[in-house]
């Protein structure tokens, strides 16, 4: 698995002595590994720094112990630890939740935590950010565009080639991981993680796709594999039939496709609802 994953550390990116690398570790299994991966092939001796980046989105009884862990993995392993929250934007997933009506709460959850994320590790100037997507959440991500036919989105799947203005682009050292793998290697390598489970997660539109991928990979095994070495084929193509967009800045500071960022778009709604309540 490491070998694998130092692979695909290269495949993806390129760093220089001085560079900082920006880790999004929300304290489950996966950023867990990838933070600890992250740290053990670099570090002070190769001059490249590692931070890690967490965003409270405001889920009582869930966020705070995850937390917990990831700041004591950095206090343990002397890494610079970011914390972020949603609460900064005057909103939490705990008054989010109950009024998203036709909404999955995940969908204002995820804008926020990128938001958030990209912002502290422009703050940082990180080259990179790393998430801990691993195999099985790639295949999803594929799977989800493909079905709803948006191919642009698809095209737009970490990890990012092109540097834009603003966004700091994304990398996943475990894409090649099945789930099971990272969880074993938490295991046996003694990894703390949280394996709590978010009150809002059976609302996501994703665990249908979770259900697919895990029946097609049951039935045929190596499914995933084979879906995402489909898609990385692809990818060049999609790439020039959707280039990504000229990013302009939105009033926030975040970087946006048209005048106000998705982001913005979504907190004005939040708030509208939230102060319906
Ligand atoms: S399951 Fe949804 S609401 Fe819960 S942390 Fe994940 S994205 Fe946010």
């Amino acid at each position: 698995m490491e070998k694998r994953v130092k692979k695909e550390i290269r495949r993806q990116i390129r760093v220089y002595p001085g560079d900082k690398i920006a880790v999004a570790v929300s304290g489950g299994k996966d950023s867990m590994v990838a933070l600890k991966m992250l740290s053990s092939v670099f570090g002070p001796r190769n001059g490249i720094e590692i931070h890690a980046v967490t965003i409270d989105e405001g889920i009582e009884g869930y966020r705070p112990p995850s937390v917990d862990i990831v700041r004591r993995f950095c206090s343990e392993n002397s890494i610079p630890f970011h914390l972020r929250s949603f609460f900064e934007l005057g909103v939490d997933m705990d008054r989010i939740a109950p009024v998203s009506g036709e909404s999955s709460p995940c969908t204002y959850c995820g804008v926020f935590r990128r938001r958030l994320m990209n912002d502290e590790a422009r703050k940082i100037g990180a080259r990179y950010l790393a998430t801990g997507h691993n195999l099985d959440d790639t295949v999803q991500s594929v799977m989800m565009n493909f079905v709803r036919g948006d191919i642009e989105r698809l095209a737009r799947l970490g990890p990012h080639e092109k540097v834009q203005p603003g966004l700091v682009p994304r990398f996943l050292p475990l894409r090649t991981i099945p789930e099971k793998e990272t969880l074993l290697y938490a295991l046996v390598s003694g990894t703390e993680f949280w394996d709590g489970e978010c009150p809002y997660w059976k609302e996501a539109l994703r665990n249908q796709y979770r259900d697919v991928v895990d029946e097609l990979e049951e039935r045929s095994p190596g499914s995933r594999f084979s879906i995402l070495s489909s898609y990385d084929t692809l990818r060049p193509m999609l790439y020039s039939g959707f280039p990504p967009a000229s990013l302009r800045i939105c009033e926030c500071g975040e970087p946006s496709v048209g005048g106000t960022c998705k982001s913005c778009q979504l907190l004005e709604d939040a708030r509208r609802r939230i102060g319906n309540l």
